[in-house]
């Protein structure tokens, strides 16, 4: 144009940018009249590639042959590559390379994904809101509650009903909570009728404003399996408060096989089997994961037939975190009294037991038409080679689960990816970064579009701005040889 405006065609808005200015979503810029990636690109280096320390302890049929890349070692990701838009142009890198003797193609994008969300786990009993409750962030409804899991509730967030299929403000709120979620940063989350939880990838959830520590040990029956030795002689009864499954000894097949005499407990709540009560309360954020503050509330008056003066009660909950000790008076009620120090190590060790508590951060997303259509010109044969794990995914580099059945529909724990890798364009849709990683015999037999396969040095040569980074340890690397375990 006249005065070196120039248009971006990376996505759907096709934001007109002047010189010295960036585009809507601060990804794309005018440099001097040319369309720049604005974030620099993202290489992993292992460390034998970046002369480590590594290197001198190489086996004998990996002697290092004195150059300072070699191939295999340095894996381009789609972090900051550039995003294919429209469908039919190839992705912005397919990179080739030898592994093993093997000629390996690496095809590097940035996906637009208006189908995706988070699934968020966040290790804690307390009740956080009732299944399919509304998630709030921003004011905005951005997800739900769903099924709660062992030790952990689990919220479902983003996905395309909320990003397109609600206001602007929703579909802005949603991409924005996606984001940051994926990108490390803390938000705050606000469930219907239910908690505010502050999330952050890897760190421990703040509930209403308490930081969570420790996730449970194991269900109220779990728990009474696991420490009824301990228990056994030291106390008559124990009673492990939790808001599903809460556990009693004398009845529980654990105190059973030990011998455990009856006691005349009688518990509130569904019994399902011996020493297993359901709904000994209502959910909260108190005991257990119940929403009592007195464990006695949970009992009903001990049977005088089978109680007697000076029966010792233990009652937990799940964490340890909560406990009181109490002995029969002569009217067989319970009245508290201090902990014995013989019991004080049985709830310590409950707490021992139990893990630190965080939040994971799943994003799952499909890879649809257009990211399929910058690998190969017959898109359908990329889903057949995933699913025939001839193709190997990763986002950024870190390893993805494939969801069997049709298309690509992908997870991904974002704290094992490098910082910063998702970006937004205000369609609203998340920019996350994916790799296909394959023998570059299959990608001629898919496809692919072989004349733009570029060697590794040839962009290394083209330098660059280019961010290297060492890989997480723990994550396979990603151009292992096909088969090696994932
Ligand atoms: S929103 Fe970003 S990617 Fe989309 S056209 Fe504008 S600058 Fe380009």
């Amino acid at each position: 144009m006249a005065d070196d405006t120039i248009r971006c065609d990376a996505c759907p808005v096709l934001c007109y940018i002047k010189p010295g200015r960036t585009g809507s979503c601060d990804r794309y810029g005018n440099r001097d009249g040319q369309l720049v990636r604005l974030d620099p690109h993202v290489m992993l280096e292992q460390a034998q590639a970046r002369g480590e320390s590594l290197v001198p302890f190489l086996g004998k049929s990996e002697e290092w042959d004195g150059s300072l890349v070699r191939d295999g070692q340095t894996f381009v990701t789609a972090i900051g590559a550039g995003t294919t838009y429209p469908d039919y142009k190839p992705a912005p890198f397919i990179i080739s390379s030898e592994v093993a003797g093997v000629d390996m193609v690496t095809v590097v994008t940035e996906g637009i994904f208006s189908y995706c969300g988070v699934k968020l786990k966040i290790d804690t009993d307390r009740h956080l809101g009732a299944e399919c409750n509304t998630v709030r962030s921003q004011g905005e409804a951005v997800g739900h509650v769903t099924t709660g899991e062992y030790g952990s509730q689990m919220l479902s967030l983003g996905g395309v009903r909320h990003l397109t299929g609600g206001s602007r403000h929703e579909g802005t709120a949603t991409c924005d909570t996606l984001m940051n979620l994926c990108n490390g940063k803390a938000v705050e989350l606000e469930i219907e009728n239910g908690a505010k939880v502050v999330v952050q990838a890897d760190k421990p959830p703040i509930v209403d404003g308490n930081q969570e520590e420790r996730m449970r040990v194991g269900c109220g029956s779990a728990t009474i399996g696991m420490f009824a030795k301990q228990w056994f002689g030291k106390v008559d009864e124990v009673v492990v408060v939790d808001d599903h499954i809460t556990g009693v000894l004398s009845e529980h097949q654990a105190g059973k096989l030990l011998g455990v005499p009856e006691t005349g407990i009688k518990m509130k709540g569904r019994r399902s089997t011996p020493g297993r009560y359901f709904k000994v309360a209502e959910p909260g954020t108190s005991w257990g994961g119940t929403n009592i503050s007195d464990p006695l509330s949970i009992l009903a008056p001990f049977d005088p037939k089978v109680a007697r003066v000076g029966l010792r009660l233990l009652m937990v909950s799940t964490t340890g975190e909560q406990f009181a000790y109490f002995e029969l008076d002569e009217a067989l009620r319970p009245v508290e009294q201090e902990l014995p120090a013989v019991l004080r190590e049985s709830v310590v060790r409950i707490r021992e037991n139990c893990e630190p508590a965080l939040c994971t951060v799943l994003f799952m997303g499909g890879a649809g038409g257009s990211l399929r259509a910058g690998v190969t010109e017959n898109p359908v044969k990329l889903t057949h080679s995933v699913r025939d794990a001839l193709t190997r995914v990763t986002c950024g580099g870190a390893p993805v689960y494939v969801w069997p059945g049709g298309g690509i529909t992908i997870m991904v724990d974002v704290s094992r990816m490098p910082e910063n890798a998702f970006g937004y364009v205000p369609t609203p849709a998340l920019v996350a970064p994916i790799e296909f990683t394959m023998k570059l015999s299959d990608y001629a037999t898919l496809g692919g579009y072989m004349d733009h396969v570029r060697t590794l040095s040839s962009i290394q040569q083209e330098d660059d701005g280019r961010r290297r980074v060492t890989p997480r340890a723990d994550n396979p690397w990603p151009l292992r040889k096909a088969g090696a375990s994932e």
